[in-house]
């Protein structure tokens, strides 16, 4: 996918700026301009894309893409899959599942969606391309000077001004450093992840190809779904590097793979089999900052939340940011400096609370998927004994009342 506007079509004065061309970028750019702004994105590389392969979106999410008329789309493209299953890597047996059909999409008013990222990121694309956002590549922003009443994002070539500069240049983000001098914090924890066709997974054993299925392994975890309609199935597995506790250079690596996995069942051994070896992903997050707004830069997506992966939100808490700024912003020809300044203040106040929220779950979540010992005995007890209609745990994620404090989220 590709494609950039040339300079002599764009926008001569765009109001928003969005730094940054992912889920993120992308989602906050298509909410404004369906708002009724000139956007501009700006991305580092030659080409709009996503690396890795499945995402997991809950309806806290699914039902924005609705509201944004993208959902259809995105369930086309996706599997809307019949439970969350969990299970035990070590025997295999089922702890518990969630079900995610009728009771689930009355209770939360959209479907469970499991897609490609890709397929995700092209739908995003196309929406924006409809929604005449400017869609510029090869455009490394360097740094943005904020003023009053706009702000400038800086490339070695141009400076790009705006009624706001929106920065959504993911987890190693350079703008992040005009809020906070944090770095990114190394989990110890790195995933292998890949998609295969479903005809090259025959000898895998028993697939539950309705289901997201979810094991619970000492110190990992292992992660399989279908996507692209069952033509392919996602496998991601994730694990703590005894290299990295000991404090070595290079960690996490095949054979660490190996040799975590092969205590698990067999399902999880062949399936671990089946991934690639050549790219790894090593799992960071940051501490939650409740400053996002600093004159007219704003923070969105991984820059301002970025979290461990365990709640399946990241992605999701991005499509959050988007609505809500984009319901805050003001409309067209009445965004003077106050309105844009109420609006940043809302946005600020609602996304940090809820966001820190998740990424603080999101590692307590991790410490009870990857116990060992007794605490995994008690855990399984516990899940075991569980109701698989009762969604009490997951209310304050996915619940229409409560999702992210949001005016008008749709329901
Ligand atoms: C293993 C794994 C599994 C996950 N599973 C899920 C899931 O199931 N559900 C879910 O919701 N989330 C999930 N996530 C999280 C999700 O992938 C991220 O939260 C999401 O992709 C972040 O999007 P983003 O656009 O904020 O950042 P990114 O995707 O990192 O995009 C940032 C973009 O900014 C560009 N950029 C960076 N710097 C500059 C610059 N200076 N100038 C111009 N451009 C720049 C980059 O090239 C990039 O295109 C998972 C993450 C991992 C690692």
């Amino acid at each position: 996918m590709t494609t950039s506007s040339s300079p002599a079509q764009r926008a001569p004065s765009p109001d928003v700026i969005v730094v940054g061309g992912g889920i993120g970028g992308l989602s906050s750019a298509y909410a404004l301009a369906s708002a009724g702004r000139q956007v501009r994105v700006l991305e580092q590389s030659p080409a709009f894309g996503e690396l890795g392969a499945g995402l997991q979106l809950g309806p806290n999410a699914t039902r924005i893409l609705r509201d944004w008329g993208l959902l259809d789309e995105v369930t086309a493209a996706g599997v809307q899959p019949r439970r969350l299953v969990l299970k035990d890597a070590l025997d295999g047996s089922e702890l518990t599942h969630l079900d995610l059909g009728r009771d689930f999409l009355n209770r939360y008013g959209a479907p469970y969606v499991v897609i490609h990222r890709s397929d995700l990121l092209d739908i995003l694309y196309r929406a924006c391309q409809r929604a005449g956002v400017d869609l510029v590549t090869s455009a490394r922003v360097l740094r943005v000077e904020t003023g009053a009443g706009s702000a400038a994002a800086v490339t070695d070539t141009t400076a790009h001004s705006g009624a706001l500069v929106l920065a959504a240049d993911g987890l190693w983000s350079t703008l992040r450093a005009n809020f906070s001098d944090d770095e990114p914090i190394c989990s110890g924890y790195v995933a292998y992840r890949g998609a295969i066709p479903l005809a090259e997974a025959a000898d895998l054993g028993q697939l539950s190809l309705d289901d997201v299925v979810v094991y619970f392994g000492p110190g990992c975890h292992f992660v399989q779904y279908p996507l692209r309609q069952g033509d392919l199935l996602n496998q991601v597995a994730v694990f703590a590097s005894p290299a990295f506790a000991r404090g070595a250079e290079d960690w996490g690596g095949p054979d660490e793979l190996e040799a975590v996995f092969s205590r698990c069942c067999a399902q999880v051994r062949s399936g671990t089999a089946k991934l690639e070896r050549e790219r790894r992903w090593p799992m960071f997050d940051r501490l939650p900052v409740s400053n996002w707004v600093q004159g007219r830069l704003a923070l969105t997506g991984d820059a301002a939340h970025p979290m461990l992966q365990y709640l399946a939100q990241g992605a999701c808490q991005a499509i959050e940011d988007a609505w809500t700024l984009s319901m805050h912003a003001p409309p067209r020809g009445s965004d003077g400096p106050d309105e844009w300044q109420e609006a940043l203040v809302s946005y600020e106040k609602l996304r940090t609370e809820r966001t820190a929220q998740v990424q603080t779950t999101a590692r307590a979540w991790g410490d009870l998927w990857h116990c060992d010992g007794l605490t995994r005995a008690l855990r399984n007890e516990l899940l075991r004994d569980r109701n698989p209609a009762d969604y009490k745990h997951i209310d304050w994620l996915y619940g229409k009342a409560v999702a992210c404090g949001l005016v008008n989220l749709p329901v």
